[in-house]
Order: structure tokens, then sequence, then C-alpha cells
């Protein structure tokens, strides 16, 4: 009996394998690291050659640490960063640029003249996003406006297009497939969310020919035969079942199968989302609206939110300031004191997100007193990681009108116990935090899994999911309150400050 599920994570900074079993358990894992380049300030790219080596190499190695052979997988799911984007010839497979990174800032006069030509309001209503470098569109345009007889060529059929899923379908399949699914298609800013289509008005705008685009499938289905696995083994037919964007995937993987369930990844930057169903909501607040997945022919939809800079203030502290060794030992200073003494650090390093949206703001921190420690700094810290996501929660009920009952949590600052009960106070709302903390992949097995029925439904995935700890709230009102005033006027001072 065939049961395990492979789960393939291509993330922005490694690649990961991770094999699951019928019980939603890790039994193998591997990971590898790749190269960022960075030509310019502001840029970023990979090598797509590179990315795809990475990937084919975790694979073997994740089979041979779980002592499996290739005929124990039934099926293989993909999930990816979102919106990096790659153009490759079609005849030779070559890459005709490095893959333009979702961060990657190049395409912003392209997106500059998109606002300026006032099309703002006709991207948001069509793919629920705002004109900004992140999404694929501006950077496929950038390669056309850079790579000399490319856009000729794509014209004519002879390039295609991906964002990285996509690419790795195509090597998986000796170039047999060309194909997406809904969440990563709604991150290229040209698939209309609401009609489920490329939209020809947005190809027309960004002047992309069709020709280069790939079919949109469901999330969860069989797509084809991951034929490249023959080196390994040539008497398996391992089919490709699910495809699904990051962030995404974690929604799936904390089981935020109903309306107004929500989870929060704590990176990074945090991203939250919360799944909306079968209703996208629009957002006058700078959240996005996003396809969640199309499963059996139903599009569900999710809201989206994302903090700039989380567990990186955390690394700040770390290697900047030089307050400790490892991220972790940030909780135990927090532990040595009793909050953070009326300590507000704002960590506006890049600008305020949501609902701020200030690109000039720049850090500051507050409170001070000769009394002040080191840990009343850490521990100020982690709390503005909570105070922000607080900020985009507020956002999200206001804008959806729907209840939150919990939140589940995950990523690499969700370890922190600290955290998660400060955030839980600040937000006066139940945290889950589950045992798998690879809940990305977990997400594109169990789609994987669904489609050639590992699992039977949602209610036997429910059933695998498992808590390591729940965080409920014990802040009075009042405190919480008080507290929470005290960012906001601390956010406030800190946009004050312009030179
Ligand atoms: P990403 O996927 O964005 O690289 P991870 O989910 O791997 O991020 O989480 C890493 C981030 O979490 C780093 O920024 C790190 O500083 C932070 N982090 C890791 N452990 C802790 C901890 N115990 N407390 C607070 N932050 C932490």
């Amino acid at each position: 009996m065939k049961n395990y599920v492979l789960a393939i994570d291509q993330g922005t900074t490694s690649s990961r394998a991770i094999i699951f079993n019928k019980q939603s358990e890790i039994v193998a894992k591997a990971q590898m690291e790749f190269s960022q380049i960075c030509p310019h300030s502001g840029w970023v790219e990979q090598s797509p050659e590179e990315i795809w080596e990475t990937v084919y190499e975790v694979i073997k190695e994740a089979l041979f640490k779980s002592g499996l052979q290739l005929k124990d997988i039934c099926a293989i799911g993909i999930t990816n960063q979102r919106e990096t984007t790659v153009l490759w010839d079609k005849l030779t497979g070559k890459p005709i640029y490095n893959a333009i990174v979702w961060q990657s800032r190049q395409s912003q006069d392209i997106c500059d003249q998109l606002i300026k030509d006032d099309y703002e309001e006709l991207i948001h209503k069509k793919t629920g996003l705002i004109i900004n470098p992140y999404f694929s569109a501006s950077k496929i345009k950038w390669i056309f406006e850079h790579v000399p007889g490319s856009y000729e060529k794509a014209k004519k059929g002879e390039i295609l297009f991906g964002t990285i899923d996509t690419f790795l379908v195509w090597k998986l399949t000796d170039g047999k497939l060309h194909i997406t699914d809904p969440s990563n298609a709604s991150r290229t800013m040209l698939y209309n969310i609401i009609d489920n289509c490329w939209d020809e008005e947005l190809l027309k705008i960004f002047d992309i020919p069709k020709e280069i685009l790939p079919e949109v499938h469901s999330n969860s289905e069989i797509y084809g035969v991951a034929s490249k696995l023959w080196e390994i083994d040539d008497n398996c037919d391992i089919p490709i079942t699910s495809i699904i964007g990051d962030q995404q995937a974690s929604l799936f993987g904390q089981c935020c199968f109903d309306i107004g369930n929500v989870k929060n990844t704590y990176g990074t930057g945090c991203f939250m989302l919360m799944n909306t169903k079968y209703k996208p909501v629009y957002s006058k607040k700078g959240l996005l609206t996003t396809i969640a997945w199309n499963i059996d022919g139903r599009t569900e939809y999710a809201l989206e939110g994302s903090v700039f800079v989380a567990g990186s203030a955390i690394q700040w502290l770390r290697d900047g300031m030089r307050m400790f060794k490892n991220s972790r030992d940030c909780e135990d200073y927090a532990n040595r004191v009793n909050g953070s003494d009326g300590v507000y650090v704002v960590p506006a390093f890049v600008g305020l997100g949501t609902p701020y949206w200030d690109n000039d703001a720049r850090g500051a921190v507050f409170g001070l007193t000769r009394g002040t420690k080191k840990e009343h700094f850490i521990t100020a810290t982690i709390e503005s990681i909570a105070y922000q996501s607080k900020d985009l929660m507020e956002v999200m009920k206001e804008e959806t009108q729907i209840e939150i009952s919990s939140l589940g949590v995950d990523g690499g600052a969700s370890a922190n116990n600290y955290l998660m009960q400060f955030q839980s106070n600040i937000m006066d709302l139940k945290l889950v935090r589950p045992k798998c903390m690879e809940t990305t992949a977990l997400g594109a097995a169990y789609l994987a899994g669904l489609a050639v029925k590992m699992w039977k439904d949602k209610n036997e995935i429910i059933k695998n999911n498992s808590v390591d700890k729940i965080f409920l709230s014990k802040m009075s009102s009042k405190e919480r309150n008080e507290k929470y005033q005290g960012w906001k006027i601390a956010v406030n001072a800190t946009r004050q400050f312009k030179r």
C-alpha cells in the first residue's frame, strides 16, 4: 500500500523535500540552500537551474533518509515562493534570464507608470492586488524590455513563463506539462480572480503575449507523471497532484477550512491570511484579496496582509545590536523581567505596512528611563511583533466583519512562548500552535494526498491535526487597552520623525 506523500517546498532561501505518512507525520526531510544574486541594490535574482538542481537533490536525499523506495510514494505536492518569475526557451529549456524574486524592485518604474496611467482601481478589481513590483506581470515586462529579441520570440510561442511551481513541474515532467494553479496565478497580476482565467485586458495593458502563459489547473488533481524521477526508478509513475503557493499552503496545512479561520506565519516578516470562503473581500486599507484554492471546481478566497519586520527584528537584536547569540535566547531575557516597563520599539526599518502604509517611517524606541535594562529592550522588540500583527488583524476584522475565534500560528518565531502568550493577551484571542511546524509543506501534502484518496476528505485530515500548545489570554482588558494605546502613540510619534 502506498501511504506516503512527497511534498516539495521551494522557498525563497532554500528548497525542501518532506515525506509525510498517512498520520501526517514527517518521515524524512532534506533541505538545501541556493545562491541569492543581487546585481544592484534592491534587485534580487536566483538561478532557475540551481533551484531545480536543489529540488532534485533534496528529493533524492529525503527518499534516502526515509528508507523508502519511490514506489512507496503515492503522490507529489508542490508549494513554492510566490510571484518569482521565470521565462525560458520552450525548445532548449534554457531560462532567458535569472528568476526575478518577489522582493526584487527592478520593475518599479513600470509600476509607477501604471499608477500614473490610472490603472490602480481596474487592476485591484480584477486581481485583488495593489500595483507593486512584487507581482509577476511587471517582472515579465521588464525581462522583455531587457533581453533583446525575447518579446518577438514570445509572440511566436517560443518562450514560456512560469512562477517557480510551473518551472518545477515542467522540469519534473521533462517539459510535458506547462501548468500552474489559481493560488499562484492570482499573484501574477494577470489573472482575473472573479472569472478565474487569464485576463485579456490585463495582458494588453502589460503587453504580454498570451502564448507564454501556463494552463491553470485546480489545486488538487492528477496533473501528470513525474517522468524525470524515472532516473531514480524507471518502474515508477509517481503523479504530481497538487500545486499551491506557500502562504495558501500553510493556510491549508493549518486546516483553516472555514470562513473566518486565520493563520499567522511568524518568519522574517509575518503573513496573515483569513479564509473568506466563496466571497472575495476587497480591502480599502491595503490588504490583498487572493485565491486560497480551487478544489472540486469551487474557488475559495483569502484576505492577506503582511508585517514587513517580525523575526528580522530579532535578528537585528542578535546581529546588529549583538544582544545575544541565538534568536531563541531572546525568550529567556523576556522571562527575566515583568514586561517591557513602558518601553516600545517600533521596528519600522523599511517603513510601515498595513494599515499605515508609510514608506518613509524609520524605526524608533520610546519610553526609556534610567531603569531600562537590556531585558526590557528585548521584551519590547518581541512585543512589537505582536502589536503589528494585532494592527493587521484589526483591519481584517473591520473589513470582513467576520468573527475570529482563534488564530493558527507557525513559522520560526512562533516557537517563542513569550511572544505567543503576549500575542494572545494583546489580541484577546485563542492561539493554536500545531505540532507539525512544517505547515506549508503539509498543506501541499494534504492537497496531493486528497487527489489520490490517501486521505478521504478534509475531515480525515482534521483528525490528524495535532496541537502542540494552546495560548489563552491572561491579560485584563484594562491592561490590554492601555498597552495597545501606548503602541498606537508610539507608532504615531515614529511617523512624526521625518527628515
Ligand atoms: P523565514 O521562512 O522567513 O526564513 P523562519 O520561519 O525560518 O523564517 O523563521 C526565522 C525567523 O524567526 C528569523 O527571523 C528569526 O530571527 C526568528 N526566530 C527564530 N526563533 C525565534 C525565537 N525563539 N524567538 C523569536 N524569533 C525567532
